[in-house]
């Protein structure tokens, strides 16, 4: 969470005095303005609000069919909720190393993927803009799908196109650590209209032929799904959220280019879109992990808040452990990797899979950039970031 305030406050205040919070109401319609104004905003035809960015995630690969028999291919550096989508649908996820910029390797993608291959995860994390041109490509070629994890790049872009909106499908996240937020809250875009419409039905499975007329155009059959609507509450929230990204995302761009641009000795990561990046956070890269993590030691010794991503727990696969030991549902008859479809698939994981990742990570130093720095808390990061030797 970057700001929030009396705005919020407000719109929370006017849904509740309306006692009509419900989705389908006749007062404020917030979750349905609120996926208006996003599909405006990112660019895509069609919104549908959620629980979660793993709701969002989990409903685009249900809509795309994808189930047991299936892989999956997502990234060795991701937040587990990523590779945990894959398992809710049945399907098996396929870890495939990252590259330089902290994103899926384009070459290690091409490597991982087989005729069960149903779909690629490219995740923007820490803001950071995937190879989309790379990694469309290489779906176009074999036939497969792109579903965007863009849970940490609100509002990110890439080659001047919203993250999320440039695969079959993206999802989002407002959860609380996230650049918008309402506490919890995701959403999935897409433009195909038959992926919505399965969308709609897996993620509202209880209520969506009961309330509304949520289904007057739907030409897609029900089908038994899950339960991941949120209220009015969540919507009204989001919509003031949204009208301030405009301010958060140029002055973390603004601090963290000032900061990348002005390094002496330190080495900035190499970006796939620096432009279109969130800018969360500035990323150094390190010739080795021992110079990476005395940097680490020398500016926490200067008050910093410094995170190497290896060592960041869920966000790295060896600590996937409901992954790395294959228990995918408490149920045998429900766990994709007990599933006779699934045996066969590409499912040998071990802690050192993915090494050239690891070390990756390791080298990797990331500090958090404020939208609140002035130019004098700028000038002092930078004179400590210039001095560190
Ligand atoms: C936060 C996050 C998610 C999941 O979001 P929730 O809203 O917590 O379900 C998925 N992927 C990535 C990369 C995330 O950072």
């Amino acid at each position: 969470m970057y700001r929030i305030g009396r705005e919020e406050e407000e719109a929370i205040a006017r849904t509740l005095r309306s006692k009509q919070f419900f989705k389908i109401n006749d007062a404020g319609k917030e979750v349905y303005n609120f996926q208006e104004e996003w599909s405006k905003t990112v660019g895509s035809e069609y919104t549908l609000l959620m629980t979660s960015g793993y709701a969002a995630l989990e409903s685009a690969l249900v809509a795309l069919g994808i189930g047991p028999g299936d892989e999956v291919i997502v990234p060795a550096y991701t937040y587990i909720a990523t590779a945990l989508a894959v398992t809710g649908a049945g399907a098996i996820p396929v870890i495939t190393d990252i590259d330089e910029t902290m994103t899926l390797s384009p070459e290690a993608v091409e490597k991982n993927i087989s005729s069960h291959t149903k779909a690629i995860i490219p995740v923007h994390i820490m803001g950071l803009p995937s190879n989309m041109d790379a990694i469309t490509e290489i779906a176009k070629k074999h036939g497969i799908a792109v579903v965007e994890d863009a849970c940490q790049s609100d509002g990110g872009t890439y080659h001047g196109r919203f993250l999320g909106s440039i695969g079959d499908a993206g999802a989002y996240s407002f959860n609380i650590f996230k650049v918008i937020t309402s506490g919890e809250g995701g959403a999935l875009v897409t433009n195909d209209r038959k992926i919505f419409e399965r969308a709609l039905i897996y993620h509202d499975a209880s209520a969506v032929a009961f309330f509304g007329d949520q289904l007057s155009e739907v030409t897609e059959p029900l089908f038994g799904g899950s339960e991941y609507r949120v209220s009015d509450i969540t919507g009204a929230i989001l919509r003031e959220q949204l009208k301030r990204l405009p301010g958060i995302l140029p002055d973390l761009r603004r601090n963290c280019k000032a900061i990348v641009n002005s390094l002496e000795t330190l080495k900035p990561i190499p970006y796939n879109d620096f432009d279109g990046a969130c800018c969360v956070s500035a990323a150094f890269r390190f010739g080795s992990e021992s110079e990476c993590r005395d940097f680490a030691a020398k500016m926490r010794e200067k008050g910093y808040g410094i995170q190497i991503p290896y060592d960041t727990g869920r966000h790295v696969y060896y600590d996937w452990s409901q992954i790395m030991e294959k228990r995918g549902a408490l149920h045998p008859a429900m766990d994709p990797f007990k599933m006779k479809e699934n045996q066969g698939l590409n499912m040998n994981y071990s802690p050192d899979m993915c090494a050239k990742s690891l070390d990756i990570l390791k080298r990797t130093a990331y500090l958090d950039i404020s939208p609140e720095w002035t130019h004098e808390d700028l000038q002092r990061i930078i004179n400590d970031l210039n001095s560190i030797r």
